[in-house]
């Protein structure tokens, strides 16, 4: 088979993009997607708002799945749903597992946009048995929203990110009470309001605090809190592990695509292309974790970057400078790679610190400033520094200065 465009993931990155290439008239899309249903995450997420970016009004994750696979669908683009991409192969060409077997996709270009999800229990190394009901947000989202089941009645939720907080809405709202929430840290992550639910909910959150292990054998019966509740044992029918997200690269990782093991997804330059020739990446991927409408928008930009490469515009990769990053506070940094002023260019450096700081951000070349921002940041919050057109040449290097 072949196409023009293929998009891997129809979540709001790739259903953006695959929109905006039909508006603009870039070529045929073919968007893949593994589940039955295209949207992404928000279409198992049974709150608002979604949407106001993208469409000007608010709307539960289910109507904004449905307006944005609408939207590329307008534009031409062909969906393929229950239809897995199990390797990236230069061309580009894609295998992909679907109802009628194994077969072959070329295409002149490729975006990837496959997300992210929540760390498993092995890569947070939780010991203990291995009972069942213990699960991530998405997974529960799925199971009330999609399979009106009930996973479990008063399970303990491991993370205090804004998802975190979602979880519990979604445990609310299918009539499950929660025994706690744990988090490792010395403050929620959520910002406030998000972290008011709890208490209106009767919720005890526990910080410094880490579950060591998971009890039971069929179904979990509880699990041992270390930290602050050192040593305590908490009775608990199910561990929602939420948050502590990883780009969804295993795909990439395993074709020979390069991952930034700081981002946990692919090393990108300025137009999200990736280092196998004729690939973008957008979204999600790129790094956990940002809003369904910033994916949405790195979507819609990736767009305009596969128009100008179809069209042999896209300044030469030769010209990229590298981003160095030199300092520990700072988690990572993205684009890894700097490209010249074009359509479709990240304008701005996307950063995630490690630990709550205030100090100034400072984007220097060959020893000068060329940018600079006051921060007051937490870990998982958005910071940005934007970037000038023109990289000149020499490696950048990121820091960030303390305030004393
Ligand atoms: C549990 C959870 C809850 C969240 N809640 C919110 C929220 O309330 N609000 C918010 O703004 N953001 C939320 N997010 C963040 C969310 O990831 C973004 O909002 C948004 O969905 C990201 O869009 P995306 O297109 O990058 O990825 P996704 O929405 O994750 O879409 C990626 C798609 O790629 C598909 N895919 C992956 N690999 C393959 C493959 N090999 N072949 C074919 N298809 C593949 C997946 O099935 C999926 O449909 C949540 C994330 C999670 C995990």
């Amino acid at each position: 088979m072949q196409t023009d465009i293929a998009i891997i993931g129809a979540g709001p990155a790739g259903l953006g993009a695959a929109a905006e290439l039909g508006r603009i008239g870039a070529g045929h899309v073919t968007v893949i997607e593994r589940e039955q249903v295209p949207g992404g995450v928000p279409r198992h997420c049974g709150h608002s708002p979604f949407g106001m970016r993208e469409f000007h009004r608010i709307m539960g994750g289910k109507t904004y799945a449905a307006r944005l696979t609408a939207a590329a669908e307008a534009g031409g683009a062909t969906i393929m749903c229950n239809t897995t991409v199990t390797a990236l192969a230069d061309g580009p060409e894609l295998q992909l597992t679907g109802p009628e077997g194994t077969f072959t996709l070329s295409a002149r270009a490729v975006l990837i946009a496959t997300g992210t999800r929540e760390a498993s229990r092995v890569q947070r190394m939780i010991g203990g048995q291995k009972p069942g009901g213990v699960i991530p947000t998405g997974a529960l989202q799925g199971l009330v929203h999609l399979n009106k089941q009930v996973p479990f009645r008063r399970p303990v939720i491991l993370g205090t990110e804004l998802v975190s907080f979602s979880a519990l809405l979604t445990c609310r709202q299918a009539g499950i009470k929660p025994v706690a929430m744990i988090e490792q840290g010395p403050h929620v992550i959520a910002r406030s309001p998000a972290a008011l639910l709890p208490r209106v909910l009767g919720v005890p959150i526990h910080l410094n605090t880490n579950i060591a292990a998971i009890h039971g054998r069929e179904r979990v019966t509880g699990v041992t809190l270390t930290g602050a509740q050192g040593g305590r044992e908490l009775e608990c029918d199910g561990v929602l592990l939420t948050g502590a997200f990883r780009s969804e690269a295993a795909l990439l990782a395993a074709s020979g695509g390069v991952i930034d093991t700081a981002s946990t997804g692919p090393v990108v330059d300025s137009f999200g292309r990736i280092s196998m020739p004729g690939y973008f990446a957008a979204g999600n991927l790129l790094r956990p974790v940002e809003t369904a409408g910033a994916s949405w928008a790195e979507g819609k930009r990736a767009a305009h970057a596969i128009h100008a490469f179809l069209r042999d515009e896209l300044p030469d990769r030769s010209l990229n400078q590298t981003l160095t990053i030199a300092s520990d506070t700072i988690r990572y940094a993205l684009p890894q790679h700097i490209a010249p002023s074009g359509p479709g260019r990240h304008q701005q450096i996307l950063l995630r610190v490690t630990r709550p700081v205030k100090g100034e951000l400072r984007l220097s070349q060959n020893g000068q400033i060329i940018s600079r921002r006051r921060v007051n940041a937490m870990p998982e919050r958005r910071i940005t520094l934007d970037l000038p057109e023109q990289p000149g040449t020499g490696a950048f290097v990121l820091s960030l200065e303390e305030a004393a």
